[in-house]
This record gives C-alpha cells, sequence and structure tokens, in this order.
C-alpha cells in the first residue's frame, strides 16, 4: 500500500493539453476514481502513474518515491513502479493458461516456483477462478478474462493497482457482479487504487473519493454523497446526472435563505449561508427525484404552482414528465403506478394539467456571483 502524490503533471499530445497541472494525493489504501467525459485527460493522468506516458512536467511519486520527474530526470521504468493494473482490453495472453498469465508478473520477478504456485492459487481464489487454472485464456468468457486480469494485477503484491475502464466491455449484469468483486476485494486487501472510468455508478458504488475532471483539470474532489449531493459547477451537476439546471437572479430573502426568479417566470427559493444581494445571478440545480408534481390541487398554502405536462416517458419503475413552470421546464420523475397497463394509462397526458413545487432544500446552488 502506498501513498501516492501528483504535482503539477501536464501532458501534451502536440497541440491538445491532455493534462494541465493537475495536482492530487491519494491517500494510502484509498479507493480514488477519476471520472469525466471522454476526452478529459483520466487516462492519460493514469497512465503518467503507471509509466505508460513520460510528463511534460510535473512529479509524481508513489510510496514517497520520486518514479517521474522531468525537471529532476527521473523516469521508473512501469516494470519497477511495483503497481498492478487492469485495462479494458483485459490484456491477456490468450493461448496461455490462466495460471501462467497470472503467474506471469511473478515469474519476471524471478520469485521461486513454490512461492508462485501459492501465490497464484491465493490469488485465484480470490477472483473464484480455482477451477479454471489450467484452462486456456481463449476459452473464458469476457468476464472470466476480467477477473484473470484482476487476479494477475494483483498477483505480485502491488503498492498501487490501477484500472482504466475494466467493466466497459462488460454486460450490466456483470458489471454488477464485477463491481460487487472489485469493492469486496478493495475492502480485504485494501490496496491503494486508482480507477478510471465514466460511467457514474462505477464511481459512486466503488470510491472512498471521486475526482471529476474537466479538460485536463480537476472540477471538484469529493466522496461519492459530496459529489452525488453537493456538485459545485453546472458542469459537475450536469455529469452527476442533475436533469434541472436554471440560471436564476436573487429576488428576495425567507427565514433560511433566498428566493430567486428563474429565466422565463417562477420563483424558487433555497438555502444558503453567503451572502447575496438583491438582483445577484445564480444557477440553480435540482435533480428531477426532488421536484414534486401531483395531479390533485394540494392543500391551501402549500408551495405548489399549476404547471403543463409538455412530455412523458415511461421507465418502467418511474415515469418521467417535463412540465412547463411559467416558461421554464422542469424535468420531474416519480414513481411508476403500480399493477398491469399502468404505462397505457399514462398514455394521453401531454397538456394534462398538475401542480409542481421546488423543494428549497433539494435546490443546489452552482455558482452565485
Ligand atoms: P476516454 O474516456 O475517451 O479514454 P479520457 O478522459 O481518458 O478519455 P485521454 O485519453 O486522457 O482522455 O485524452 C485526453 C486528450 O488527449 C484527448 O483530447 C485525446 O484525444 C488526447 N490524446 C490522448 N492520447 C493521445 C495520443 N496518444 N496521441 C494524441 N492525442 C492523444
Amino acid at each position: 500500500m502506498a501513498r501516492v502524490e501528483i504535482s503539477g503533471l501536464t501532458k501534451r499530445f502536440g497541440d491538445t493539453l491532455a493534462v494541465d497541472g493537475l495536482d492530487l494525493v491519494v491517500e494510502e489504501g484509498e479507493f480514488l476514481t477519476l471520472l469525466g467525459p471522454s476526452g478529459c485527460g483520466k487516462t492519460t493522468t493514469l497512465r503518467c502513474v503507471a509509466g505508460l506516458e513520460s510528463p511534460a512536467a510535473g512529479e509524481i511519486s508513489i510510496g514517497g518515491e520520486p518514479v517521474v520527474s522531468p525537471a529532476r530526470k527521473i523516469f521508473v521504468p512501469p516494470e519497477r513502479r511495483r503497481l498492478g493494473m487492469v485495462f479494458q482490453s483485459y490484456a491477456l495472453w490468450p493461448h496461455m493458461t490462466v495460471f501462467g498469465n497470472v503467474a506471469y508478473p511473478l515469474r519476471m520477478q524471478r520469485r521461486s516456483k513454490e512461492e508462485i504456485r501459492a501465490r497464484v492459487s491465493e490469488t485465484l481464489a480470490l477472483v473464484r477462478l480455482e477451477a479454471y487454472a489450467e484452462r486456456d485464456c481463449s476459452q473464458l468468457s469476457g468476464g472470466q478474462q476480467q477477473r484473470v486480469a484482476l487476479a494477475r494485477a494483483m498477483a505480485a503484491d502491488p503498492r498501487l493497482l490501477l484500472f482504466d475502464e475494466p467493466l466497459s466491455n462488460l454486460d450490466t449484469k456483470l458489471r454488477g457482479r464485477m463491481r460487487d468483486l472489485l469493492l469486496r476485494l478493495h475492502r480485504t486487501i485494501g490496496t491503494t487504487s486508482i480507477y478510471v472510468t465514466h460511467d457514474q455508478l462505477e464511481a459512486l458504488t466503488l470510491s472512498d473519493r471521486i475526482v471529476v475532471m474537466n479538460q485536463g483539470k480537476i472540477e471538484q474532489i469529493g466522496s461519492p454523497h459530496r459529489l452525488y449531493t453537493a456538485p459545485v459547477s453546472r458542469f459537475v451537476a450536469d455529469f452527476v446526472g442533475f436533469e434541472n439546471i436554471h440560471d436564476a437572479v436573487v429576488c428576495g430573502t425567507w427565514d433560511k435563505g433566498y428566493q430567486a426568479r428563474l429565466d422565463g417566470g417562477p420563483v424558487v427559493g433555497f438555502h444558503h449561508e453567503g451572502g447575496l444581494e438583491e438582483g445577484a445571478p445564480v444557477t440553480l440545480a435540482v435533480r428531477g427525484c426532488h421536484v414534486d408534481i401531483r395531479t390533485e390541487r394540494p392543500p391551501e398554502g402549500a408551495a405548489h404552482a399549476p404547471a403543463t405536462v409538455v412530455n412523458h416517458v415511461y421507465l418502467g419503475d418511474q415515469v418521467e414528465y417535463t412540465v412547463e413552470l411559467g416558461e421554464s421546464r422542469f424535468v420531474a420523475r416519480t414513481a411508476a403506478p403500480a399493477g398491469n397497463g399502468s404505462a397505457a394509462a399514462l398514455d394521453g397526458q401531454v397538456g394534462a394539467r398538475l401542480w409542481a413545487a421546488i423543494p428549497p432544500e433539494h435546490v443546489v446552488v452552482l455558482e452565485a456571483r
């Protein structure tokens, strides 16, 4: 297990600045995920840690040992960094047995035959592949191959594990099973891990902390809960699935915060501790599951305002409505009605009138100026 320190990491490919002065510390035993859209620089960052790319500037140390620093002319080759890597493409030797693949890094380290045998069996047991040791990797399913890749990465007792979109080639059900396996292994072994993905669910379920990247820089770092509930920018809110992001102007106060008028009319209350002037522009976000919609007129004094359905989509367990509140559009998600034929029962609701409210406690202030 090792702490990883990255400072001022910069990597260019021609005119593209793939990683832009990145500073990051991964604590000993931490599972940290780099999350972001395609091209944001997460893979390049991981490859610099692995030693598969050479940065233009900056420094990376693993367990206190500098492994790369162009300024100090340090470059420790990948095989001497004592890390394990799992790629999207498995990268196994197809005509070697499962045992041979997992034993490979141990053979490279010239460990004794007895030690290799013991270590390979132990690692294969962790990924529940003991029964497959003598099978060629070409005769395994995708999920089994990825478990072999995982065992190979762990076999030589690395101080750091690196994962580059390891579940992307698997179907939904298998991904769920592999996520559970990764979580269990991390809880058992506790190796410091850096995981690259663009999949929000993977990031939320596996990580101690998530780093959201945008154009080679860090946009936000935080626990899964923090990122999910308190994104700091429009970019992060959008990426973690806030369906409603609106610009607004502060137009008053109430006992727990402020009120703001959205473009297009409605006034929304929100909690905020900082000082805001009347007329200040703010950006507000709210998840569709928190927009409260009712088909029946709410009791006198409720915060609901009349709204019109402009679209609805049946999602199985939920129905997603798009409603017009004043001239602003909001996405609202509600539990789908139970029982047979509920999808049919929802037809013909475009144009229907209902009541909608935006609960202030679920409104996130992204930018307040
Ligand atoms: P993805 O999820 O698609 O892999 P990413 O966030 O991991 O994306 P990177 O692969 O790190 O992003 O790429 C960052 C930027 O650097 C992109 O603009 C990409 O096109 C560019 N880039 C990455 N590798 C190379 C390369 N070998 N040659 C040229 N440009 C590259």
